[in-house]
């Protein structure tokens, strides 16, 4: 079993140098869009599998490598983001993992384990712990039963409880040299890599995802309303995108805003190229402390990408306030 991507063969080999005595709590940082999860994925069922390769990698074939791929591995525990039904009845992701889903975690590495090799704990997305949960978890992470390894995958360490850091050895995994990337996203049938990867900030998985996901034609039409700025209609904009999803309108609008600024502060566009031109001449009509300030508004909505409750209303509003960026 090679490196899930190409780009983490390096992190992958030094984490099998490791195999026979891991590293029992693990942290894999870095950017989104980069393949942690898959590594902490391919680590797990590198230590689950009973008839490792000679470099300490998945056979693939035996037994505990079935149940991996199936996820029904007994001595491995995913503790991630579930769904949620609201008061409401409608069905979400949560913003946290919760203290129950910690405590159940912590049960789980008191048992013997069922296969008599390692149990594993990958906690993804980790920053999302919340402090109870994270407390919960930091007991077992100061002293792990034997043959006990866990996981931890983070887009932004930061956020994690200092002492929970402390516990973990660290492997930064960083963004893939761009020549290995746009090679990688060719192989995968992908027109124009290059500027493709320049729009997401340089991470192959996003570029794929947009592309999957059709979000590339929703950017486009975000883009080309946001650079009208003569024909900017609010209440007509506002309604027509209430059906791009949150997420991919907070990705577009906040690197629009961020080619704005980088075009005022340094004369130079970084993720839309292909905007170039348009956002030569609105950097220099933008009024540099308003487009700060709803930069700064853009990057607090991010944290916080639930449904509101009229989101035409709250585009409008955006709307407004950046037409005000350039009177
Ligand atoms: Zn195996």
């Amino acid at each position: 079993m090679s490196a899930p991507y190409p780009w983490l063969e390096t992190p992958w080999q030094r984490l099998l140098t490791t195999r026979a005595r891991p590293a029992q709590a693990l942290l894999l940082a870095g950017p989104r869009g980069v393949g942690k999860g898959a590594l902490a994925r391919a680590w797990a069922q590198a230590l689950l599998c009973e008839t490792p390769l000679a470099n300490g990698a998945a056979c693939c074939e035996c037994p505990a490598c079935h149940w991996v791929n199936a996820g029904t591995h007994p001595d491995f525990r995913l503790v991630t983001l579930q769904e949620k039904t609201t008061k409401e009845g409608e069905t979400r992701m949560a913003t946290a993992i919760e203290v129950d889903q910690a405590r159940e975690a912590v049960d789980f590495v008191q048992l013997s384990t069922y296969r008599a090799g390692f149990r594993v704990v990958l906690v993804n997305p980790a920053d999302t712990l919340n402090l109870a949960s994270a407390n919960a978890l930091l007991k077992v992470l100061e002293e792990p039963p034997l043959n006990t390894v866990f996981v931890l995958v983070s887009d932004q360490p930061r956020r994690l409880l200092p002492t929970i850091r402390s516990r973990c050895t660290r492997l930064d995994i960083g963004l893939p040299p761009l020549d290995l990337a746009a090679q990688w996203l060719a192989g995968q049938g992908v027109d124009d890599a290059v500027n493709l990867l320049a729009l997401s900030g340089g991470t192959p998985l996003d570029a794929q995802r947009w592309v999957d996901s059709g979000e590339l034609d929703e950017r486009r039409s975000v883009l080309e309303g946001l650079a009208r700025l003569g024909q900017l209609d609010p209440v007509m904009l506002g309604d027509r995108w209430k059906a791009v999803s949150p997420q991919t309108w907070h990705n577009v609008a906040y690197k629009w805003l961020g080619d704005l600024l980088a075009v005022k502060l340094q004369g130079s566009v970084r993720f839309n190229r292909d905007f170039a031109d348009v956002l030569a001449q609105l950097g220099k009509k933008a009024d540099l402390a308003k487009l700060l300030a709803l930069a700064k508004v853009q990057a607090i909505e991010g944290r916080t990408l639930a449904h509101p409750l009229n989101r035409s209303l709250q585009l409008q509003a955006w709307l407004i306030q950046y037409r005000h960026v350039f009177d």
